[in-house]
């Protein structure tokens, strides 16, 4: 049987609820056992999939297809483990179900109510991977911040599963702020009593509070905190500002954490933590031997989680070259033919983002140009590999007017369509090319050099593709479909093999990076970068600017 670990936030939101999941995760399985995470978020949407990323961020793409919040892509990263459908449940999905039984008729003329319908069915989903037997420790990070009218309903199934369950099986940490204000010179524990007692209010007690604070907490705090919020003194957790989220396991095994809710679950650890590679990650991570500038193209640069899961790798993959990377972002919308050359100046590879839409292409377009003409190593993910298959076609095949359908329909050449599967489709939700798909490399290409297999599986969330029937006359004009799927043709990968490293994929690679085995593409285009830093060295990083 499963224990099971939830985690609450409460004074705000943004507390980084997420990495603390992830952090304590990472410590439990360090010390032997089986760990998986879920995140249970109280918005409506069904899934994160149709949701802005101006709104929440990235939407992250399971294995299994499923559209999830970027939190489960932290836990990837630290666990090293797949997450699925199951693992992010939120309250539009939990309606959902309850609102198709009804009209079934499951509820046999009952009134359907929030308590007890909505709530067992959250607390059948809470315990779900429980049953699978596969996990020793699920932890469940129930989004929002205690108060919260949304999350109302996820704290009482919560309180109800403490009941049902034995003590020993159920911790309930809560994530808290301690502000400290300057002109006091103090730091004030009153938001996190409030907070305490709002979820006691609620019919929650804490086992543990992790504090998020600028500064050490003293002893007499510890105390305070503890008296007034009614825990155990060791079970208030210091978590202090830390210089790259990585750093927060090893700051939460400091402040023991794991040993306290081993203690409170009654497990008996099976070895001290293993944590080699993580340290030995870290350390590469903290001392770099060199430095390159990566330019990242997008439209929605203004915020950094937008592009979550390709800033990690990146984070992966530098810290697998010892080499710090330092990311520059830039607007498409802002790049033109006359501005280009001064704005990227000084990067040592080029990134062009995933997106949909018309807005910023054309200056995705003209910055692949520029990477193509320069010798600048190239990486385009999903749309950005798009973008370099309509710039090949506009200036090296002459077709000016070459297109995505998904941005003119009118195109004489439409050299991106939409995939035939997609043509019906009249519903949003969940209805892309979602998870993972094989993708057939071929020998003595660059995408073999860097995945020495031409065996690979990549997750994948779009609707259009490359169009094969112009597939010849790009091959004869000198760019290359180095990946496709074996059951479809569909491409994965253009690259030119006249150019030091210019690749576009079809696919999601930042989405399978992880500490422990970077993603090989980010691995490759970073050494790239290197090495184009080394011949263009005095000009680099320098000058980079950060610019939007
Ligand atoms: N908009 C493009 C498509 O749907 C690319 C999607 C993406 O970059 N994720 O095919």
């Amino acid at each position: 049987m499963s224990k099971f670990i939830f985690v609450t936030g409460g004074v705000t939101s943004s507390l980084g609820k997420g990495i603390i999941a992830a952090s304590l995760a990472k410590l439990l399985q360090a010390r032997g056992l089986r760990v998986t995470i879920q995140k249970f978020d109280p918005y409506i949407n069904v899934d994160p999939g149709t949701l802005n990323p101006y709104e929440h961020g990235e939407c992250y793409v399971t294995e299994d297809g499923a559209e999830t919040d970027l939190d489960l892509g932290h836990y990837e990263r630290f666990l090293n483990i797949h997450t699925t459908q199951a693992n992010n449940v939120t309250t539009g999905r939990v309606y959902q179900t309850v609102i198709n039984k009804e009209r079934e008729g499951a509820y046999l003329g009952k009134t359907v109510q929030v308590v007890p319908h909505i709530t067992d069915e959250i607390k059948r989903r809470m315990l779900l991977l429980g049953k699978s037997e596969d996990y020793d420790i699920i932890i469940t990070e129930i989004g929002g911040t205690v108060g919260d009218i949304e999350s109302l309903p996820f704290i009482e199934a919560l309180r109800q599963l403490q009941w049902e369950l034995p003590d020993e099986d159920t911790v309930v940490v809560h994530l808290t702020l301690i502000p400290y204000l300057r002109a006091a010179k103090e730091l004030k524990t009153k938001p996190t009593q409030h907070s305490v007692r709002m979820l006691s209010q609620e019919g929650v007690h804490p086992d543990i509070i992790v504090c998020r604070t600028e500064r050490p907490l003293s002893p007499e705090l510890r105390r305070k905190i503890a008296l007034f919020c009614n825990v155990k003194q060791e079970a208030v957790i210091e978590s202090a500002d830390a210089p790259t989220i990585y750093e927060v396991p090893l700051t939460m095994m400091r402040e023991q954490l794991d040993v306290i809710v081993m203690k409170k679950m009654n497990i008996t650890p099976k070895q001290e933590p293993e944590l080699g590679k993580w340290k030995e990650f870290l350390d590469k991570l903290k001392y770099p031997k060199s430095q390159v500038t990566i330019g990242l193209i997008g439209k929605y640069i203004e915020l950094q989680d937008a592009y979550k899961s390709i800033l990690e790798a990146f984070v992966h993959a530098g810290a697998l070259n010892e080499c710090k990377v330092q990311v520059v972002n830039f607007h498409s919308e802002f790049i033109t033919e006359d501005n280009v050359k001064e704005k990227l100046n000084g990067i040592d590879g080029l990134l062009v983002a995933p997106g949909f839409g018309l807005r910023g292409v054309e200056g995705k377009i003209i910055a692949v140009k520029y990477a193509r003409e320069n010798q600048l190593p190239f990486f385009g993910i999903c749309l950005g590999m798009q973008m370099a298959v309509i710039e090949y076609a506009r200036n090296v095949l002459g077709w000016k007017d070459a297109h995505s359908t998904e941005m003119n329909k009118e195109t004489p050449y439409p050299v991106i369509d939409l995939m035939e599967a997609q043509k019906d489709v009249t519903m949003m939700g969940g209805t892309m090319r979602l998870g993972a798909y094989q993708c057939e490399i071929e020998k003595d290409t660059l995408a073999y050099k860097i995945y020495e297999n031409t065996q690979i599986s990549e997750r994948h969330r779009h609707r259009w593709e490359f169009n094969n029937q112009y597939l010849a006359d790009f091959q004869k004009a000198g760019m290359k479909a180095s990946g496709k799927n074996p059951d479809t043709g569909l491409v994965e990968i253009v690259e030119l093999p006249a150019h030091p490293f210019f690749i576009g994929v079809q696919y999601h690679p930042e989405l399978k990076s992880t500490v422990e085995s970077p993603a090989p593409i980010f691995v490759g285009f970073i050494k790239a970068a290197k090495e184009y830093n080394q011949k263009n060295g005095q000009n680099s990083a320098a000058t980079a600017k950060t610019t939007i």
